[in-house]
């Protein structure tokens, strides 16, 4: 049997594929910390859960505009109003099922074959699968200096004849750093300079901590949206904690709106209204539950640093948002796949290795877990690696001795 090469070539995602196996193990009575999820712990917020329950208690359970339900775009209008300070119209919103496939419809609208994309790394796992699913080229751009903050100089070497898109990804997934204004603003400039398509991947923008704030990108355009190459994508799975309701949306000009829209009418037609229902009661309910979360992680990333620096040799940059931090494990262990491979054998802790997001060396840890999770998968790491820290561990009711440093 013969399947396309290019579907064959798509590489599974890393961290769907560690949640899975992390819960085999805990199936199996094992005691599991997973540092590598990529979601809240928190509840969905009551509102969504009363505004999904009432569209489904009407049984009135139909197909809703392709491009999503007029009631939540006017929710993402406000939502945009308030968080942007940009005002747009319905017609320059679509909907989707998460802000990943809102991401894919982006792409599968913008690119021809061949055409490139920047990515910045380290980066999100699945932007180059999704530019390779649509016959695109990813161009991965690494800081020169050896840091995680990504340099416009850096960016402008790779750029070519074939750059269609950049994706930019602030508060960033697996670095949690928060990127400058002063990038934000070149970044948008240059895009729009050389007529190239600039998508703002915004899905953790209200999860900053230290009262800062990630700085909207539409601050630094003054063309009209319909001429603006700022396309920003979004959704509620990390603000409220709902990554199992699948509702994402895209900001852009109407044209590329109506395009991705033909997109999914192909496809899946339109998110689905039950879901489309609990996201307009995440917008428009008490937003009281996104700080709450914002507060709760950002302790969590205050114990997380905590113990992090406890472990000789780890360095880490203190993440500025998200619930990620991207620690360099190199005095220990370069392969970073060997390390979490070494850390789920013989700690029993769930990491995701750096090569995963295209730097070797790191580990992305999560913080999104509880307190407990946070301090024990860390002692647990440091037990592991740290040849000054005691020989002996308890990890559930088991005394390991460390008998391979
Ligand atoms: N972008 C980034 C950077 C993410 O980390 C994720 C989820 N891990 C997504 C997009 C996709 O989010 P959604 O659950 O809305 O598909």
């Amino acid at each position: 049997m013969s399947y396309s090469y290019l579907a064959s070539s798509i590489a599974d995602s890393p961290t769907l594929r560690l949640n899975e196996e992390a819960r085999l193990l805990l199936e199996r009575g094992q005691p599991v910390i997973h540092l590598g999820i990529g979601e809240p712990k928190n509840k969905a917020p009551i509102n969504a859960i009363l505004s999904s329950a009432a569209k489904l208690g009407t049984g009135d359970i139909k197909y809703s505009p392709t491009d999503g339900n007029p009631s939540l775009k006017k929710a993402i209008i406000r939502y945009t109003e308030e968080n942007y300070d940009k005002l747009v119209e319905p017609e320059n919103i679509i909907v989707s099922s998460g802000a990943k496939q809102a991401i894919f419809n982006v792409l599968y609208a913008l690119l021809n074959p061949r055409d490139e994309v920047i990515i910045l790394a380290p980066y999100w796992v699945s932007y180059p699968e999704i530019v390779k699913m649509v016959y695109g080229v990813p161009i991965i751009v690494t800081p020169e200096d050896g840091s995680l903050h990504p340099r416009m100089e850096d960016i402008i070497r790779v750029v070519s004849s074939s750059t269609k898109a950049i994706i930019v990804n602030s508060p960033n997934n697996p670095s949690g750093l928060v990127f400058s204004e002063n990038f934000i603003q070149e970044i948008v400039k240059f895009c729009e300079s050389k007529n190239i398509y600039l998508i703002m991947d915004d899905i953790y923008h209200k999860l900053v901590f230290d009262d800062k704030k990630a700085v909207p990108c539409y601050r630094f355009t003054k063309k009209d949206i319909e001429d603006s190459k700022v396309i920003v994508t979004n959704g509620i799975s990390k603000l409220y904690g709902m990554t199992g309701f699948r509702i994402g949306w895209t900001i852009a000009p109407r044209r590329l709106v109506q395009i991705m829209t033909n997109i999914q009418a192909q496809t899946t037609s339109c998110a689905s209204v039950i879901l489309q229902a609990a996201a307009e009661g995440a917008l428009t309910g008490l937003q009281s539950v996104v700080e709450n979360l914002r507060l709760t992680i950002q302790n969590n990333r205050n114990i997380m640093m905590q113990e992090l620096r406890s472990i000789k040799g780890v360095k880490v940059t203190e993440p500025g948002g998200t619930f990620y931090c991207f620690p360099d494990f190199t005095a220990y262990v370069r392969d970073s796949v060997q390390l979490s491979n070494l850390l789920l054998k013989k700690a029993l802790v769930v990491t995701v290795p750096g090569k995963e997001f295209g730097m070797e060396g790191r580990l992305r840890l999560s913080y999104a877990g509880s307190v407990k999770d946070i301090t024990e998968g860390v002692a647990r790491i440091r037990w592991a690696l740290d040849p000054d820290s005691p020989n002996e561990i308890y990890i559930g009711d088991r005394k390991m001795v460390r008998d391979w440093l």
